[in-house]
């Protein structure tokens, strides 16, 4: 569970949540994402002069993605920093903008678990490559073409081969 302690932060002027989302949480089950590990979290949370709630920090977790072109499974870290804001819930009028997150200031703190989570599946780049020269699947076969050669290819009506062939001929 990720809380930041409201009460804190009032007294302090600033606060810190340190924690982390299980790799098994059930947040990350239709998020098309395999985590390896729990997500480390780390913010630092100010209130800003016109109440507003800022949080920013860093996430870290070893994730597993799909390669974009051959589908094999690469291992990447999402390493990468965050920044929410918060309004307070009775200065924000319900209906003007569905993407403001608001907190209610008197509570004695604030769950952060779910727009954390947000902000994680916001920032993984889902077009990981397992190599930059990574030659993908064939289109007709499927074979995976950095470990097997399929005859498509050559047969394939690609103008630029074509190119290539007459020079060869010439
Ligand atoms: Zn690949
Ligand atoms: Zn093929």
């Amino acid at each position: 569970m990720l809380v930041l302690d409201l009460v804190r932060l009032d007294r302090e002027g600033s606060g810190r949540v340190v924690g982390a989302i299980p790799m098994e949480d059930p947040r990350w089950e239709d998020s098309g994402f395999v985590f390896l590990g729990p997500v480390a979290v780390d913010l630092r949370a100010t209130i800003a002069g016109s109440g507003e709630l800022v949080l920013r920090g860093g996430v870290k977790a070893p994730i597993q993605q799909e390669c974009r072109r051959c589908l094999e499974p690469v291992e990447a870290g999402l390493d990468t920093e965050i920044a929410m804001v918060f309004v307070p819930a009775d200065t924000h009028e319900d209906g003007d903008d569905g993407e403001v997150r608001t907190f209610d200031a008197g509570a004695a703190e604030l769950e952060l678990s779910e727009p954390v989570r947000e902000e994680i599946l916001l920032s993984i780049d889902p077009y990981v490559v397992c190599d930059p020269e990574c030659k993908g699947l064939c289109p007709k076969c499927g074979a995976n073409l950095n470990t097997e050669v399929c005859d498509c290819v050559s047969s394939e009506l690609d103008p630029r081969w074509d190119a290539l062939r007459s020079l060869h001929r010439e």
